[in-house]
Order: structure tokens, then C-alpha cells, then sequence
């Protein structure tokens, strides 16, 4: 996704009472400042200025049209000077995009030699700023505050995750999640409020027959799989089985045709995510394994057993992370490894893991699956890079959404698993194993999540403050028992 695409609607308040020459220094200023936000990579969306913000009625329109504007996705507020806020009421009320309010000044240091009252007058955010964010406090309204100078890169960097959380945002008031087949019976925290969550996040989460994906599957040529299996050369290593003709390559060929399939159907219902579940294959040859790495690693979210809301915040990490190092794929708890002193959780899936996580170039093998009744699937096997990384996961609490993200240290697999043809990370969660599962079950976490290395928790949580969902942090501070205060803390908020 390009997210320079993404408009930022940059506003500078101020008010008619300082007269044109003071109101000009403002609108140059901002001006300055756009521009260079705007040769600066870490700004990932456009800077998009819009003239100084003076009147109530210049105020609401200004929001009114960000509002119709589908390429606004989100704005930027900064007082240069005083600007009563009561004015920016019926703006503010009107609003439907994120919020961010840079709380910064043109100048970084104070000309001491110089410095008059117009000077004061002129560069009084300080004042101002404070001022702006009472209304916003007084509305009971979510926004970013990000206070420092503007050309400090430091600030610019919070200013971009905010961005990216942003066209997430949007992106979801735009996204089809495509369920094939339902929930897996009897499971309770993959289901949820569809409803609520196309109010509250615009995810558009229908169900497709799994009949459909498979004519189209049957429809797909030999030719057109054979060519996407070159392409898998060219990009994976393949098991030597799977290089000549036969029963594996067979298998891989399946495969293509379920993600040749697959992508027309994503294609045709404009979705950006999807799921599956092994418990409704009917007329598909196998579990969608390579077909739904591949499709990951083009940028779709990916939920499996029907767990729609994995697959749409799969999908929101993909946009975050839009041109960031690093990888973002669907996960899941499996197992521990308790040894004292080298603890560790060793996640993966049935087959289902993104190769923008790996180490090194994935290998393309095809084994039985103990699970579903179906063909030996083809299956992409890898190791994750080490690096810092975060799970994040979304659940239903009947009341509201939450969201809880646990940071973790991913780290290098030394032992071989030849029996274990499966995509996997072994990592090391903060504060510590113990602490970090019994918070996460606490707060009624999922054993699927979205994995990320491109991402740190700042970005879900820009997301969550945005989209009014409750946000749980398991990190090297966590205390279980304070958590589980905190918790019952913010219950009556949510309920
Ligand atoms: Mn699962």
C-alpha cells in the first residue's frame, strides 16, 4: 500500500484579534513545516496544509469537508498562536477522522536578546496548546497529543506511527473480510460481533459458500499453475520432490490454483482479508497452506478457523507496516519449552505462516496434515528472524473490543525439528514466560495473534486509542496483580 496516498490535513488555529501580519508569520510557518515534514521519510502520509483556522463557522467547515474527503485519513492540529477553543466545538463535533495534536513551536530556542511581547504573541503554543486541548479533554475526544520540536526526529517519528495507524484505520472503514465456511465449531474466542465491528471499526465481515472458491478452483488451468510454480522457483527453495513431476508437485500445484482462485475472489469482492476453516473444504483438494502464506505475503490478512477478527487486524498490521523492515503474519501460541533458564514459546500454525517473518529463503515441501481429512498440503517451512517483535490480539468481550499486545524477543531456533514441516518462531515474551501467559489469559487473550516485527506496540496502540478499543500492554513492567486491578479499573468504562 502506498501510504503517501493518505492525506493529513495539517490545521493551524489562531484567531483574527493579532491582524494580518501576525495571521501571514502563522500560514508561512505552517507552511515551512509542512514542506519539510513532507521530504521527511518518516512521515508516511502526505502533510496536506489547510489555511489557518480562525472562525467557529471556517472551523466546522473545515471538518466538514475533511469528512466527505475519502482520501483525509486523519489530522493534524497545532495552536501557533491562542485559539479559543469554544470555537472549534461544532468542528470537533462534526469530526470523524483521527486526531493528532502537535503540540510544538516554530522557533527552538528563545531569542533572548530580541524577545518583545509581539514575539510572545507570535509563538505562544505553549499557551495555546493548552488551551486546544482543554475542548478536546472537555469532549471526551481520543487523539494523539505529541509534544516536542518539530524538527526533531524523534517527533516525527511518533507523528508517522500515527499515520500508519491511521490508514489502517481507514483502510478497515473500507475493508471486506471474506469468510469461507464459518467459525470451528464450538470455539469461543475466535466468534464475536460482526455487527458491532462494522459499527465501531467499518470491517465489512460477510461469509462466501466454500462451493464458490472451489468451481473457480476447478476452472484454473494447468498452464496458469505451472507458470505461479516458476514463479515459486524463482522466490522459495523447493523440495527436491517437488522439482520433478508427480505427487508433490502435484500437490504444489493445487495449491497455485487455490491462490490464483482464491486472489480472483479477494479481487471481485474488493476484500483485504479472509479466512478458512479445515472443518468446510468441500469440493478443495487440501487446507489452504501455501495459498494462504502467499496471499499473506502479498498484503491480505489471514485469520484461520474462521477467526475473522485475526485475519482484519492481520490486514490493519500489513497497511501499518506498508514499506517498514520487517515482517507481519497471523500466529499462534502452540507450545513451551519450561527448561529453567532458557524458556521459551514456540509458535506456528497448522500451515499457515506469512514468509515476511523468515530467516532466510523459505522452502516449499508437501506433507500429510493430521487434521481435516484432506491431501498432503504444500506448505512453505521456515524459521522466524530473530529480532524484537509483538503479538497483538483482538477480542470480543460482549461489552467491547480489546485488544492486548505482549512485546516478546524472537529468537534464533538451534535445534532442528525434522519432524515438524511447519513455519515457526520461538520467542521469549516480556516480562517473562510465567507472567507474560498468565496476563494474557487474565485479560482473555486468543492463542491466535498478529505477529510483527516491523511494528511495536506504539502502533496498536495509536489504532485502539482511534478506534475506541480497550488496550492492554504486557511488556517488562507488567505485574499480573496490578493488571488485574487496572482491569477491573477500566471495566466500568467499557461497560
Ligand atoms: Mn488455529
Amino acid at each position: 500500500m502506498n501510504l503517501k496516498k493518505c492525506e493529513f490535513w495539517f490545521i493551524a488555529g489562531s484567531q483574527d484579534l493579532y491582524g494580518d501580519e501576525t495571521l501571514k508569520q502563522v500560514a508561512e510557518h505552517a507552511r515551512i513545516m509542512a514542506d519539510e515534514f513532507n521530504k521527511d521519510p518518516l512521515i508516511a502520509g502526505t502533510v496536506v496544509l489547510k489555511p489557518t483556522a480562525v472562525t467557529p463557522s471556517g472551523i466546522r467547515s473545515l471538518f466538514e469537508e475533511a469528512t466527505a474527503c475519502a482520501s483525509c485519513t486523519g489530522i493534524i492540529t497545532w495552536m501557533h498562536t491562542f485559539s479559543p477553543s469554544k470555537m472549534w466545538i461544532h468542528g470537533l463535533a462534526v469530526n470523524r477522522k483521527p486526531i493528532l495534536h502537535l503540540h510544538t513551536q516554530y522557533n527552538r530556542d528563545i531569542p533572548w536578546a530580541s524577545i518583545d511581547m509581539d514575539f510572545m504573541n507570535l509563538n505562544q503554543s505553549a499557551h495555546g496548546d493548552r488551551e486546544h486541548g482543554h475542548i478536546h479533554a472537555r469532549m471526551r475526544l481520543p487523539r494523539k497529543i505529541v509534544a516536542g520540536f518539530w524538527q526533531d526526529s524523534e517527533l516525527r517519528r511518533r507523528i508517522g506511527v500515527w499515520m500508519r495507524a491511521a490508514a489502517a484505520k481507514q483502510d478497515g472503514m473500507n475493508s471486506v473480510v471474506l469468510r469461507l465456511g464459518d467459525n470451528m465449531r464450538e470455539v469461543a474466542v475466535t466468534e464475536g460481533d460482526k455487527v458491532e465491528a462494522q459499527i465501531r471499526l467499518g470491517w465489512q465481515v460477510n461469509t462466501w459458500g466454500i462451493g464458490e472458491l472451489a468451481d473457480r478452483y476447478a476452472k484454473i488451468s494447468g498452464e496458469r499453475a505451472e507458470k505461479l510454480a516458476q514463479e515459486y522457483a524463482g522466490s522459495y527453495e523447493l523440495a527436491p520432490e517437488l522439482k520433478q513431476a508427480g505427487k508433490a508437485r502435484d500437490a504444489m500445484l493445487e495449491q497455485a490454483k487455490i491462490e490464483i482462485a482464491l486472489k480472483e475472489m479477494l479481487e471481485k469482492e474488493n476484500a483485504g482479508a479472509f479466512t478458512t476453516t479445515f472443518q468446510d473444504l468441500h469440493g478443495l483438494p487440501q487446507l489452504p497452506g501455501l495459498a494462504a502464506q502467499r496471499l499473506m505475503e502479498q498484503g491480505y490478512g489471514f485469520g484461520a478457523e474462521g477467526d475473522w477478527k485475526q485475519s482484519m487486524l492481520t490486514r490493519c498490521a500489513k497497511v501499518m507496516a506498508s514499506g517498514l523492515a520487517g515482517g507481519v503474519s497471523f500466529m499462534e501460541d502452540y507450545t513451551y519449552h519450561f527448561e529453567p533458564g532458557n524458556e521459551a514459546a514456540l509458535g506456528a500454525h497448522m500451515l499457515e505462516v506469512c514468509p515476511s517473518i523468515a530467516e532466510g529463503k523459505p522452502r516449499i515441501e508437501v506433507h500429510p496434515l493430521g487434521i481435516g481429512g484432506k491431501a498432503d498440503p504444500a506448505r512453505m517451512v521456515f524459521n522466524a528472524a530473530p529480532r524484537s517483535a509483538v503479538l497483538a490480539t483482538l477480542i470480543d468481550l460482549g461489552s467491547h473490543f480489546r485488544m492486548i499486545v505482549n512485546e516478546i524477543e524472537t529468537i534464533k531456533i538451534k535445534n532442528d525439528m525434522p519432524k515438524l514441516p511447519v513455519a515457526r518462531a520461538l520467542w521469549k515474551p516480556h516480562p517473562n514466560i510465567y507472567e507474560s501467559a498468565e496476563a494474557w489469559i487474565l485479560c482473555g487473550g486468543t492463542h491466535h495473534s498478529v505477529y510483527s516485527t516491523a511494528l511495536t506496540a506504539e502502533y496498536f496502540r495509536d489504532w485502539a486509542q482511534m478506534c475506541g478499543v480497550e488496550f492492554v500492554l504486557i511488556d517488562k513492567n507488567t505485574n499480573v496483580n496490578r493488571l488485574q486491578d487496572e482491569l477491573r479499573w477500566s471495566a466500568p468504562y467499557y461497560e
